[in-house]
């Protein structure tokens, strides 16, 4: 069965390039019914913060990218590191090397200087029939991999095809720092083999790591797993994402007014492809998503599509869950959300609205206190002329059978005619002396939600 994994480290936020990482790997392993794992690579002690893990939960939490077996902590994994290094010191897969890094920095200059790639030279490397310089008195060594000197290491890359490299291209890794701790690689190894991953779904920024895991995995004699490498996510302006635009944490969009849902949707699309499909469920990116069409090439970011998706998802909402996620963020704006039908008010707005964050902004005009609009505005727009149209509508508007928006559009264009005046003559006065602003969605939908005794008491004040 197909088991994947999504390995953060707990440095910071779950970015958006993390967040569609994740994605991948958890629409895979739910397309084949397989299992999804969250392991924290959290060895870096002086960069992990128990703040980035907990940040790195909540946005997966958000997302609803839920794993199945985890979160593991390689921090409380370093006994398992250690036994398969004793391993393999044992069977020589593995070695001590004694040379300092000052030793190492002047190899690697010779060998530059020799025009060859800059490596450690293998002083300490055991071979059959060679003698090893004598172990110098107090110093600690580190544990060197033994890579294999000949032959290429390769893999068929999910998204980039055949990969080959020279195993001579490749150091013999520190796989344990002097101090006996594991090095990143390593753990990294150790984990994919013990967590028996099928498939490792990771940002392209690890393809230098891949041979020289893949020769590890096979120095341990483990299965390899099939490794796909997806590509960045650059900014609109088609450079390394900034924090303008998107490196910031996903959690940043839920507080924007993004759904979940929509954001979802966006990230799938962000380097994979089904036909020309933009808008799909969940459940359709599980059942589509194979591992086929994920893009080679990098995808860009582009915040007017997002707003797109978002725009449709929030038109997608019924009227309860769209109340549900807007009143907090009105109440958040000092709003009261009880002095209005707030589903009325928020159905006036969906149309248009892009995001949860927009809809509370607007709907903020009927769950504030009255504030009189300025009085310059007053006297520029509510002349006396103006106030002959506004005490006729008063009147219609106060023997109206019924408080609708169809009877006070009717009464609207009656007083109007009488008066041959056009819309913005009866319009902004009554905008302003009832909202206090001058724009407004429809005239006649606002008053029908602001409430006869309300928009009355307001135009005789
Ligand atoms: N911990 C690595 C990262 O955050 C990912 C390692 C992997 O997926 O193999 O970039």
């Amino acid at each position: 069965t197909i088991r994947t994994r999504f390995a953060p480290s707990p440095t910071g936020y779950l970015h958006l390039g993390g967040a569609r990482t994740a994605l991948f790997s958890w629409a895979f392993a739910r397309h084949h019914k397989g299992t999804f794992i969250l392991r924290i690579e959290d060895t870096d002690l002086e960069r992990s913060t128990p703040e980035a893990v907990q940040a790195i939960l909540d946005g997966m939490q958000w997302l609803g990218l839920e794993h199945d077996e985890g979160p593991f902590y390689q921090t409380k994994r370093f006994d398992r590191y250690k036994e398969v290094i004793a391993q393999m010191l044992q069977n020589g897969t593995a070695y001590y090397c004694y040379s300092t890094p000052e030793e190492v920095e002047q190899m690697r200059e010779i060998a530059k200087a020799k025009g060859l790639k800059p490596k450690y030279d293998g002083t300490w490397r055991p071979e059959t029939g060679k003698t090893l310089p004598p172990i110098p008195e107090g110093r600690k060594p580190v544990v060197r991999f033994k890579n294999p000197t000949e032959g290429v290491v390769s893999w068929d890359d999910m998204l980039k095809g055949t990969i080959t490299i020279d195993n001579q291209e490749l150091d013999d890794l520190i796989i344990a720092r002097q101090d006996g701790t594991p090095t990143y690689n390593f753990c990294v190894v150790v984990d994919d083999w013990d967590m028996q991953i099928t498939h490792v779904i990771r940002g392209d920024d690890h393809v230098n790591n891949t041979p020289r895991q893949i020769n590890i995995l096979k120095a341990l004699n483990a299965p390899l797993p099939i490794y796909g490498h997806v590509p960045m996510i650059l900014g609109p302006d088609g450079q390394k994402l900034s924090k303008r635009h998107g490196a910031v944490s996903v959690m940043q969009y839920d507080s924007d007014g993004y759904l979940s849902d929509a954001m979802v949707n966006y990230l799938a699309r962000l380097g994979w492809s089904h036909g020309d499909d933009e808008i799909f469920t969940r459940e359709q990116i599980i059942e589509w998503f194979d591992g086929n069409h994920m893009s080679k090439s990098a995808a860009q970011w582009d915040p007017k599509k997002l707003n797109w998706v978002n725009a449709h998802y929030i038109k997608q909402l019924d009227d309860e869950s769209l109340v549900a996620a807007v009143a907090p963020r009105i109440q958040a704006r000092g709003g009261d959300t009880s002095i209005v039908d707030l589903k009325a008010v928020l159905a006036l707005f969906k149309e248009r609205a892009e995001t949860l964050e927009q809809l509370a902004n607007d709907a903020m005009l009927f769950c504030s206190p009255f504030k009189a609009a300025d009085s310059e505005l007053l006297a520029q727009f509510v002349t006396p002329e103006a106030r002959l149209l506004v005490n006729d509508f008063a009147q219609a508007a106060d023997n109206l059978a019924q408080w609708t928006s169809e009877e006070l559009a009717r009464i609207i264009k009656e007083t109007l005619a009488k008066h041959n005046a056009k819309m913005p003559a009866l319009g902004i006065p009554l905008r302003l002396l009832v909202t206090g602003q001058k724009q407004t969605p429809a005239v006649d939908q606002v008053l029908a939600i602001m409430g006869k005794d309300t928009v009355l008491s307001r135009l005789k004040a």
